[in-house]
């Protein structure tokens, strides 16, 4: 009978260290299971950040020729299509009594350059745009287009001074029948910008009008003739025209190609890059709510 007992608590005992091992293995099961996914997911991700890294690093060329770098100096050069964004600024000005969303402040444009400058950005000018869209050139793996809309005096008194400071480079849209009126530039100006090597002026058309409401024939006069009058103006080839508001249909881009224009702006928002059309290229507008953190934000991460 004790015997019995004996045996009975035995294999008790037995069965209970039995189920203990199936669950200290069943326990090391799961733990190697979880363990192996996790291992293999650590891999995947290093594997992906090692060949992002390695394409990131296949873009830069690696050695630019002379004239590359005599151009843009000993910074990172690219060739693909990531496109640069081409910002758009109106008027830069103090005055209290004009009020606008499109008048930034001096103090204000200064923390934007600022910004743009401190993160090393090469400001392109229109032919090295040009060149790189439809020319297949490299340019600064950080590129930025600064432009600027209407004309306005302010981007003479305000602006160019600003510019020479940071050693930057813009462009200015001006509306050529707009010149020497109150509040715009002169055509004295729009000469010395011009010459100053700095400032590329380019065309905002004749007369500021909404170009799809014209027929074709007026838009023709439009794009074609403020390019002849700010050609014999400034000495130079204007390449380039901004439609007013952005606004642009079929005949302006049949215009945009008769005339002869290499770029033709919208105010769409996106980077220009080489899979646009050259008479719809995006820009990017910016306000007077625009922080510096904003401005860098437009120029690493906004997406087409
Ligand atoms: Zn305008």
């Amino acid at each position: 009978m004790k015997e019995k007992k004996n045996r009975k608590r035995f294999n008790n005992s037995r069965r209970s260290n039995f189920i203990k091992l199936v669950k200290i293995v069943s326990l090391l099961v799961v733990i190697g299971i979880i363990a192996f996914i996790g291992i293999n997911k650590g891999i995947n991700s290093f594997a992906n950040m090692a060949t992002s890294q390695n394409s990131d690093k296949k873009d830069v060329i690696e050695n630019p020729s002379e004239d590359e770098k005599k151009e843009f100096g000993e910074v990172p050069l690219i060739n693909d299509n990531r496109g640069v964004p081409v910002i758009c600024f109106h008027s830069i000005n103090d005055d209290p009594s004009v009020k606008s969303p499109i008048i930034i402040s001096k103090d204000k444009f200064r923390t934007q350059l600022q910004a743009i400058k401190d993160n090393g950005y090469t400001t392109l000018t229109m032919a090295q745009l040009n060149d790189y869209l439809f020319k297949g050139k490299a340019i600064p793996e950080k590129s930025v287009v600064l432009t600027f809309d209407d004309g306005y005096r302010d981007n003479y008194t305000n602006v160019f001074p600003i510019l020479k400071e940071f050693n930057m480079n813009a462009t200015i849209f001006v509306i050529q029948s707009y010149l020497d009126r109150d509040g715009y530039l002169t055509t004295d100006q729009v000469k010395e910008l011009s010459s100053s090597g700095i400032i590329d002026i380019e065309s905002h058309t004749i007369s500021h009008i909404d170009l799809p409401t014209m027929s074709y024939e007026d838009q023709l006069k439009e794009l074609k003739n403020s390019k002849e009058k700010l050609e014999s103006l400034i000495n130079k080839p204007i390449i380039s025209i901004a439609y007013p508001e952005g606004k642009y249909n079929d005949d302006t881009k049949k215009a945009f190609s008769e005339v002869g224009y290499s770029m033709g702006f919208t105010t769409e928002r996106g980077y220009a890059d080489r899979d646009d059309n050259s008479a719809e290229l995006n820009r990017i507008c910016v306000d007077y709510t625009y922080k510096p953190k904003d401005i860098l934000k437009v120029l690493k991460n906004l997406k087409k």
